[in-house]
């Protein structure tokens, strides 16, 4: 990764803000080289390497939004109900007859206009008689009809480049007869944890240990995103052991993370193995919980079309690795992708609780909604620790706190990133 590794961002002790490191992944990653055309069966997910533009107008064609009959509106009398003899009858999918002056048609919901008629008159509001019907007075010109190209021009921009494909947009590329869609390449993220006292669930646990749970978050976050994922395993705490894994997973993936060894104790080798093949591009986020996030460039690897592969070491506790995994790996993957920067959800809540806090750091606080008055309410997890994964399987939203505030007190507004959108 040229760009990064050119970058003067000397990790100083000096904490980055959330928002300087979400700008530097934004402005020097640069996405990954390629393309491919997938069916739409296959698009979910992926992202739109080239804006798709309409072939043909949509709808194709001018037809009835409703059940009822069609008319030419100058053919009602200006005041009062108008009788009108049926001629014709048109469903969905069969070419429509000009309509007679003087005369209504049968139409139904997608079928197409016959030439003449401008308006159509719901059958809700008809009152039909033996070979004519009865429109009411006061129907609108114009009224229940769906011009073509009233949802898409042809030659409109209806999918820019970088939008990520999710139902609506393949059913819209469907609508226009797209059958295939160029898209990204996926971006191969390889995932460690690393820790002596780390067990894989499934095998026994040594007497001074605890099961990796972070590798299983961590693939089931980037299961959301547009990423092949490989589980690299737990490397244990030997600074040569780290250097060497992720030298080695370096030329086969675009982007590595890890989990835990990225604090200042002596046991903690992730940041001296990427100092070792290249380069720290940042080191500590003014973030809680999460403050020992690392981002690196290995020096020289693979990373398609990059100067280096970019490795993430994400802090170990179970609720910073999710915080920073949602502000760097997520963002950090979406540009590799080639996506349009899609910002976190976040709405206005009101703090159930009191809480203090240090300035110059964001927090985030795991709390549960409940409805309000004007605004749900968001209540506090009832006990602290980044390391307590109940704390995110028991609440519904992160309540995110700016770096200057230092006190919140129960009424204050906050801003909450619902899990629903998150995870
Ligand atoms: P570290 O940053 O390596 O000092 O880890 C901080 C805390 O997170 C320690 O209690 C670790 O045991 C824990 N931890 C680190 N990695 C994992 C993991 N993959 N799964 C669960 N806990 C972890
Ligand atoms: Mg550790």
């Amino acid at each position: 990764m040229a760009q990064l590794s050119d970058d003067c961002f000397a990790p100083g002790d000096g904490l980055l803000s959330v928002e300087a490191a979400e700008a530097l992944i934004a402005e020097r990653v640069p996405p990954l080289a390629g393309e491919e055309e997938v069916p739409l069966a296959a698009a979910l997910g992926r992202v739109l390497t080239r804006a798709l533009r309409a072939p043909r107008p949509l709808p194709p064609f001018r037809n009835s939004a409703v059940d009822g009959y069609a008319l030419r509106h100058a053919d009602l009398a200006p005041e009062g109900p108008t009788r009108l003899r049926l001629a014709g009858r048109v469903a969905a999918g069969q070419a429509a007859a000009p309509l007679p002056p003087g005369a209504a048609a049968r139409i139904f919901t997608g079928a197409p206009m016959p030439p003449g008629a401008d308006t159509v008159l719901m059958q809700e509001d008809a009152a039909p008689e033996p070979g004519a019907v009865l429109v009411p007075a006061g129907l609108a010109s114009g009224g229940n009809v769906r011009p073509a190209g009233e949802d898409v021009a042809r030659g409109a921009v209806a999918l820019p480049a970088g939008r990520r494909l999710r139902a609506p947009e393949i059913g819209l590329a469907a609508a226009l007869g797209c059958a295939t869609l160029p898209v990204a390449p996926r971006v191969r993220v390889g995932v460690f944890s690393t820790g002596d006292e780390l067990a894989s669930p499934g095998t026994a646990l040594g007497p001074a240990q605890t099961y990796d749970s972070n590798r299983f978050t961590l693939l089931a976050l980037l299961a959301r995103l547009p990423v092949v994922a490989s589980d690299l395993g737990i490397l244990p705490d030997r600074a040569g052991a780290s250097a060497a894994a992720l030298r080695e997973a370096a030329g086969r993936h675009d982007l590595l993370l890890t989990s835990g060894g990225v604090s200042a104790g002596e046991e903690d080798h992730v940041r001296a193995a990427i100092e070792q093949d290249g380069r720290l591009v940042f080191w500590r986020l003014a973030v809680k919980p999460g403050r020992p996030a690392a981002l690196g460039v290995l020096r020289g690897a693979g990373g398609a079309g990059l100067g280096g592969t970019p490795v993430l070491g994400l802090p170990g506790n179970p609720v910073a690795a999710v915080v920073t995994f949602l502000h760097l790996a997520r963002p950090l993957v979406l540009r590799l992708a080639g996506a349009a920067p899609e910002p976190l959800p976040r709405f206005a809540a009101e703090a159930g609780f009191a809480h203090r806090k240090k300035a110059g750091r964001r927090e985030y606080v795991r709390v549960r909604l409940r409805p309000g008055g004007a605004l749900p309410v968001a209540d506090k997890f009832a006990r602290e620790g980044s390391g307590l994964l109940t704390s995110l399987t028991e609440s519904d939203a992160f309540a995110e706190l700016p770096e200057e505030v230092t006190a919140v007190a129960p009424g204050d507004r906050v801003q909450v990133l619902p899990f629903a959108a998150l995870f």
